[in-house]
């Protein structure tokens, strides 16, 4: 149920493959199998086991036992903490380790993951332990022949249904609010990238979570994860992925009528007025759209640039993509951009590019699949060149539709107004940027802007102690911070009669 691993920086491991199910890896009930492709090779990692419905059974099955087993049940907020302090400290103490199964599925380049992806796990489960022991209700008023009384009690059995993109950070957003209120739960990985919460696995069942609490369960999408969706024992489902797959999740879970939290695509604009610094404008709006190979679902992907600065934006951009975006090996130190997570997801960028030219518009920069030297492999590896897109008009896919790659759409506007009518007009309202030195006008503009989340002078700020989440067809409900744990309880309202009447 595991094998030997060696990544091209020379790290080894042993690799859980199978169900996590009751602290135990198990076979799949007929033994299904999926297989993980290194996307920078192309020659696949290795096959882990997928769940079948029954497997969703009987791991909802295993979260609903432990849900009602005291072990869990009656364990105080500051032990629920405690664990996952425990767990905290193993994933950072695994760092190196997870950081190179992150690059080895996923394509990022390892400095990423060990920047970001396994610290940003670490420190939202400590966030999280922190809340562990400060949940807790109300008492209300309601005159002296009656107390009355609220609770906040945790939701259940959580399903919780997790995209490629950042597989561990994911995981991580995931468990520590549901944890820390006091549920039990079913994670499911998305099949590209199903290595890292299986390493995960095993050192929550270290860290001394009891059986049951944690499971994990690797699977296909219409499989696994519809079964968890419409699962009529699970109280809660919480998911991240396309907007597409949110709304089919969605109608799932309306037979049970669960509670849901749903973090869905995005075309987060970036505004870019004249008197903005410009310098500082280009190297957000890069960051904002070209890391993590633009496989992000808060990627600042529409450029809005003021007519007037618009040329000496657009070549301070490409300068940023020439000198900074470096495509090659996940594994080498200069890599800044990976590959794309799949062959799927390169050939739907490169079908957008060419929608682009036949709409009308200029791609200015990139728009092919690539071949970097850097990698030495015999098969090629799903890469693509950062590309520019300008000219671009809202009636164009560019505009309108999420693209999901290191693929910019550059607008021009003349004011304030059809700036703002531009940003919002998108189907989706997860986040957007402004830059502008005026700080009446940015707070202005960011009232306006349909969107869960504004950063100022800034893009793709994400901080655990801050809510994340969006509007529109862009997500339903809050995940980080205060709010992110709401989503993880119920309030409770007990009403005692002091009276003997
Ligand atoms: P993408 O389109 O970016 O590959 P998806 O939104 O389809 O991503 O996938 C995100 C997660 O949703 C993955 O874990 C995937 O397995 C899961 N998923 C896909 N289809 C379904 C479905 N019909 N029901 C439940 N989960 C699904």
């Amino acid at each position: 149920m595991e094998v030997q691993l060696t990544a091209p920086n020379g790290v080894k491991w042993t690799q859980p493959l199978g169900l996590f199910i009751n602290n135990e890896f198990v076979e799949s009930s007929n033994g299904q199998k999926l297989t993980t492709t290194n996307p920078t090779t192309e020659e696949d990692i290795c096959s882990v086991y997928s769940a079948t419905t029954s497997d969703v059974d009987k791991a909802v099955a295993a979260a609903r036992a432990a849900f009602r087993h005291s072990s869990w049940k009656r364990l105080p907020g500051t032990d629920r903490g405690r664990l996952l302090s425990a767990l905290a400290d193993l994933v950072e103490a695994h760092t190196e380790t997870l950081a190179t199964i992150e690059t080895l599925d996923n394509g990022k380049p390892l400095s990423l993951s060990r920047s970001w992806d396994v610290p940003e796990f670490v420190g939202v489960l400590r966030y999280y332990a922190g809340w562990a022991d400060k949940i807790h209700g109300q008492t209300i008023p309601v005159g002296p022949d009656k107390l009355a009384y609220t609770v906040r009690a945790p939701r259940g059995v959580c399903a919780q249904i997790i995209p490629w993109n950042y597989s561990l950070a994911m995981a991580g957003w995931k468990l520590g609010p549901a944890l820390a209120a006091g549920n039990t739960v079913v994670l499911k990985p998305a099949e590209q990238t199903p290595l890292s919460a299986l390493y995960v696995a095993r050192l929550a069942a270290e860290a001394g979570f009891p059986p049951g609490v944690v499971n994990v369960l690797n699977g296909r999408g219409a499989e696994a994860g519809a079964a968890l969706a419409a699962h009529a024992d699970v109280d809660k489902l919480a998911f991240t992925g396309s907007t597409a797959t949110g709304r089919e999740v969605m109608r799932l879970a309306a037979g049970t009528l669960k509670d849901l939290t749903l973090e869905t695509g995005g075309k987060s604009p970036l505004l870019v007025f004249p008197d903005a610094d410009l310098d500082q404008a280009a190297r957000w709006a890069h960051e904002g759209v070209m890391s993590n190979q633009g496989q992000i679902c808060t990627a600042t992907s529409r450029l809005l640039v003021h007519a007037s600065v618009h040329d000496a934006f657009v070549a301070r951009f490409r300068a940023l993509v020439r000198d900074v975006s470096v495509v090659g090996d996940p594994f080498d130190r200069a890599t800044y951009q990976g590959p794309q997570i799949t062959r799927a997801q390169l050939d739907r960028i490169v079908a957008y590019v060419d929608s682009a030219r036949e709409q009308g518009a200029v791609v200015a920069m990139g728009g092919a699949p690539t071949y970097p030297s850097s990698v030495s492999s015999s098969s090629r590896g799903f890469f693509v060149q950062p590309t520019v897109i300008t000219g671009v008009r809202p009636h164009m896919r560019v505009f309108r539709e999420e693209i999901f790659g290191p693929c910019v759409a550059v607008t021009p506007f003349e004011n304030e107004e059809e700036a703002v009518g531009l940003a919002n007009d998108s189907v989706y309202g997860l986040a957007a940027a402004v830059f502008t030195r005026d700080l009446a006008r940015a707070h202005r503009v960011a009232a306006e802007l349909d969107a869960g989340m504004v950063w100022v002078n800034s893009s793709n700020d994400s901080d655990y102690r801050v809510p994340f989440g969006g509007v529109k067809q862009s997500g339903i409900g809050r995940e980080l911070g205060e709010a992110g744990l709401e989503a993880y309880t119920t309030v409770k309202a007990v009403h005692v009669n002091l009276t003997s009447n």
